[in-house]
């Protein structure tokens, strides 16, 4: 079959009145195709159906005006630095318009033309535009007939391009684009599915995402154009589910029985209501056919570890082994230790295979391993190396999994036949990126924490303000309790380990005498950061000077007070990950925030920090303030860069595009019917993705 696309990958460059030179500015956009020039989506729109006069104009407000040069001149003021000032009027008053360091303004403006202003006209009583943006009106149209039909009198695009490119002559190609292209460009979405969710054919959405005629066909051009891209992005998941699901494991779990019995006499507490739905949903998944797939999503102290445990019992006493594994090595201890609370009582093994332990015993545990003497097994990154393998691993669980790619998280599981896998993350993530980036998992949510838990208090304060700090922490050291002190170490370099450092120093020598202030960082030796981690454990170390590496996991429930010094490095999910080792027993958490930023966007996130507690309200928060990419941290998030798709706004339409997704997939798992040839294509093609 000839293969189809949905729209023309032909080259820009033969488009009408592109050319080699415009080709190549274009490619810095980005642009190479005629796809790309069709799914080029204007930045903004301008309304100039009704030009207002200067006279209308609000002052505090943006506005479009058209206006003829008066004046022009380009003044030097203090070093080197230039200010080009312009007159513009119309018949009703005069703005004056203003450049800072762009000379070149002086010559682009001409006394008597006529231009489009756009800019924000300044409150107060002086009609003054600063760096507005401008366009010509009688500018050399290279279009077709009728073009300048495409810049005034309707909603305008106005697109992000580069400088030599002009906004006049990109609509023009566009224009040319639609006209010559537009219509047969192939749409993906199988007609009954546009029809029930009422979305516009792609050519009609495509030629109002450029040119609407009102901002109502705008948005619904929009809505179709989201719609779709996230309908690609939910089928390739469906898919991808499909083919995990038809797949067969090789094993039968005893779900109930003696080690899972003990395990639950001997846990000091109750599980909480979500921690017993998730460990139910996952029973129904172990009991299944197909191998588990599955996201445990949950706060931070919200229990993750102890589901993990009660399913690593099930697995143990079904005959195999599990394995778990953590991103460093201080919470790979940790676990282990829990773990060996759990099971070793009853005579289960847990091993640990970290960095820690020299070669040869690292080789003798992967013997071991391999020998099936240790039903489970902890450990860091050292577990994804070829050597390690084991006789009968059937359930893997990966911790923090955000720290991990994808990539390794395949690894870990090729270490046995369609392994049950679960993967945990503390990062709150909102819905709508879950839905994007875990989409191809089943989902446990773990909504509320352990009973009795204070809501951590946090304060912001200033440099000044540290005696003030320094106090508070030691109210509570004083109390028989202990603290951290976060140094952020984002690329750890030299000269912010010596800061660390020196912090820990002076922190111990003239702050904290009387007490035992300790450093740890994660260029430490593993012996040296256990033997710092044991006796922070055993409460011989009262205060923590750390590096970031204290963020994910740690639990020491006598911890109360943490203070975070240049929070402003983090993004607010981090945050509240680092807050949340405090607070996780039944005493009041402080945690004390110490910043000078100046930088808007920083203060924002403090504040949102020290607003509110709520772990999926911060992430959402940072999703609308930096984006996925930040908030998921180390992965690769290309593909979530959409075009028209916003995973902040558009909340409702992946929701619906995920179920037409997953409800095609599941009718049709090959997209085999005639209608959906398109989409079989191109979903085929991009799979990689
Ligand atoms: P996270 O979800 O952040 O990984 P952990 O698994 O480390 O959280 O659990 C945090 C703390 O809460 C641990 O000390 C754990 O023993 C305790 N905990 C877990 N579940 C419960 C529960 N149902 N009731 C009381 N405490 C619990
Ligand atoms: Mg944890």
């Amino acid at each position: 079959m000839a293969r189809q696309e949905s729209l023309d990958d032909r080259p820009a460059q033969y488009v009408k009145g592109v050319g080699p030179a415009r080709a190549a500015q274009l490619a810095r956009l980005g642009i190479r195709s005629v796809a790309d020039l069709l799914l080029a989506v204007p930045r903004r729109y301008e309304d100039r159906s009704n030009l207002l006069t200067i006279r209308q104009l609000t002052p505090g407000h943006d506005a479009t005006v058209q206006v003829r040069v008066l004046e022009v001149s380009l003044r030097r003021i203090q070093r080197g630095r230039s200010l080009v000032e312009s007159r513009m009027g119309d018949d009703t008053g005069t703005v004056t318009c203003v450049w800072f360091n762009q000379p070149y303004r002086a010559q682009q403006l001409r006394v008597g033309e006529e231009l489009i202003l756009y800019g924000h006209l300044e409150a107060g009583r002086r009609m003054q535009m600063v760096h507005p943006e401008i366009e010509w009106v009688d500018a050399a149209s290279d279009g077709e007939p009728g073009e300048s039909a495409l810049h005034m009198g309707r909603l305008v695009p106005i697109y992000p391009l580069t400088e030599g490119l002009s906004q006049r002559w990109f609509r023009g190609v566009v224009h040319t684009v639609l006209n010559r292209y537009g219509a047969s460009a192939v749409d993906l979405l199988p007609e009954d599915l546009r029809r029930r969710r009422q979305l516009a054919p792609l050519a009609e959405a495509l030629r109002q995402i450029h040119f609407p005629e009102s901002w109502e066909a705008l948005a619904q051009a929009q809505h179709r154009l989201a719609f779709e891209e996230l309908f690609l992005l939910q089928l390739r998941l469906a898919l991808r589910r499909a083919r995990m699901t038809s797949r067969r494991k090789p094993r039968r779990y005893q779900l109930e029985g003696p080690l899972t019995e003990h395990f639950f006499r001997r846990l000091p507490f109750a599980l909480t209501p979500s921690q017993r739905q998730a460990l139910d949903e996952m029973m129904v998944d172990l009991r299944a056919p197909a191998p588990m797939l599955r996201l445990l999503q949950g706060d931070v102290g919200s229990g993750k570890t102890v589901v993990a445990a009660a399913l690593m019992a099930v697995a143990v006493q079904s005959g195999y082994q599990a394995v778990l594994m953590a991103p460093t090595e201080l919470l790979a201890e940790q676990h282990a230790r829990v773990l060996r609370g759990y099971f070793e009582p009853v005579g289960v093994p847990v091993a640990l295979l970290s960095q820690g332990p020299g070669p040869t015993d690292r080789a003798r545990l992967r013997q071991r391993i391999a020998a099936g003497t240790v039903g489970v097994v902890v450990g860091t990154h050292a577990l994804l190396e070829r050597a390690v393998a084991f006789k009968n691993l059937a359930l893997v669980v990966i911790d923090e999994q955000h720290k991990f790619g994808v990539a390794q998280r395949r690894t870990l599981a090729t270490k046995s036949q369609t392994p049950d896998v679960l993967v945990m993350t503390a990062t709150p993530i909102p819905r709508t990126l879950a839905l994007s980036v875990y989409g191809d998992l089943a989902y446990s949510v773990l909504r509320e924490l352990p009973p009795g838990r204070v809501p951590i208090r946090t304060l912001l304060y200033e440099d000044s303000d540290r005696p003030e700090v320094y106090r508070l922490i030691r109210e509570e050291l004083r109390r028989g309790r202990q603290g951290y002190v976060v140094y952020p170490l984002v690329e750890p370099s030299r000269q912010e380990l010596r800061a660390a450092t020196q912090m820990a120093k002076t922190l111990q020598a003239q702050v904290f005498p009387e007490f035992r202030v300790e450093l740890l960082h994660g260029q430490m030796r593993p012996k040296q950061k256990d033997a710092v981690m044991r006796g922070f454990l055993e409460r011989q170390i009262h205060l923590l000077v750390s590096t970031v590496i204290v963020e994910v996991g740690l639990d020491v429930p006598n911890a109360t007070v943490m203070l975070i010094e240049h929070p402003e490095r983090f993004g607010l999910a981090q945050l509240h990950q680092l807050r949340g080792r405090i607070g996780r027993g039944a005493e009041q958490g402080l945690c004390l925030v110490i910043s000078g930023t100046t930088d808007e966007l920083a203060r924002q996130r403090l504040s949102a920090f020290g607003s509110t507690t709520d772990g999926f309200r911060l992430a959402e928060a940072d999703l609308e303030l930096r984006g996925p990419g930040e908030l998921l941290g180390r992965q690769q998030h290309g593909w979530l860069r959409f075009r028209v798709a916003s995973l902040v706004r558009d909340r409702e339409v992946l929701e619906a595009a995920r179920q037409e997704a997953f409800a095609l997939v599941e009718q049709d798992p090959q997209l085999s019917r005639p209608d959906a040839a398109a989409l079989r294509n191109r979903v085929v093609r991009s799979s990689a993705v």
